[in-house]
């Protein structure tokens, strides 16, 4: 028997990351090539969400340049993934039977989460993907729960790829440039992140937002881009303990840091 996939988390960063992939872009590429090929990916989306889980179930899933004010280059980018509507279907069922409540999501293509991402892990663009929603008016322990649901996937080839940042002040990235040295708050919250995940603590993980140094200003409501950080330690399992893959980052408030539960 093949060994389980992992589950990831990655931080997608900002969308020129798809043209000028920097540091991370080419953690993105090595890692893809480290892993098995996986049969179909599972991405789980900061941009993505809903009142309950939605599985995008288009089997042409257009690319949605979810972002303005980049380059016309970035704006012309495709990723051609193909869907998988019989793998939603049956994701909807497994959510379903594991109490939550759940639907497919047809004419939804895949936004910048997952296709910057996979433009550089995946670049031929020939694995199906299926993209899942968080949903921010669900707490912490939802997207946990989502991610125990998923688990078993890892066995069967899938690989489970939550796409958020690690830290995400947006409000103060204007203030740094691209190559900037971590804020002290950004760098504070990214440290404690690394030793509340490699510690396997998922008590303290889930309560971020009273643990976590300057969790407010790293993650401001709705949290968007930790919900799936979430997802993925939850498809890890109960007895997974994370490994810090990657530590990058950019705007000098932008965690690029990416997590690998097994
Ligand atoms: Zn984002």
């Amino acid at each position: 028997m093949k060994p389980p996939l992992p589950a990831l988390f990655i931080s997608h960063g900002m969308p020129v990351m798809a043209v000028d992939p920097g540091t991370t872009g080419q953690f993105l590429a090595d890692l893809a090539g480290q892993l098995p090929r996986p049969r179909a990916i599972v991405c789980i989306s900061a941009h993505l969400e809903g009142v309950c889980a939605l599985l995008t179930s288009d089997i042409r899933p257009e690319t949605i340049h979810d972002f303005g004010g980049f380059s016309p280059e970035l704006h012309r980018r495709q990723y051609p993934a193909p869907g998988d509507p019989a793998l939603a279907d049956r994701l909807v069922h497994m959510l379903r039977k594991a109490g939550l409540e759940s639907q497919t999501l047809p004419d939804r293509g895949l936004d910048h989460s997952a296709w910057v991402p996979l433009s550089l892990m995946y670049p031929q663009a020939d694995i199906p993907v299926v993209q899942l929603s968080i949903q921010t008016g669900e707490p912490p322990g939802y997207h946990y729960r989502l991610g125990s649901a998923l688990e078993p996937l890892r066995r069967e080839g899938l690989l489970i790829l939550a796409s958020g940042g690690a830290t995400h002040d947006l409000a103060a990235m204007a203030d740094y440039p691209r190559s900037a040295p971590p804020a002290p708050h950004a760098e504070a919250f990214d440290q404690w992140l690394e030793a509340t995940i490699t510690s396997g603590n998922i008590d303290q993980l889930l309560d971020y937002q009273r643990a976590a140094p300057a969790a407010g200003r790293n993650h401001p409501f709705p949290c968007e881009h930790f919900l799936p950080l979430l997802v993925a330690a939850g498809a890890g399992g109960p007895s997974a303990t994370g490994r810090r893959l990657h530590r990058h980052f950019e705007y000098g408030v932008l965690s690029l840091a990416a997590y690998r539960w097994d």
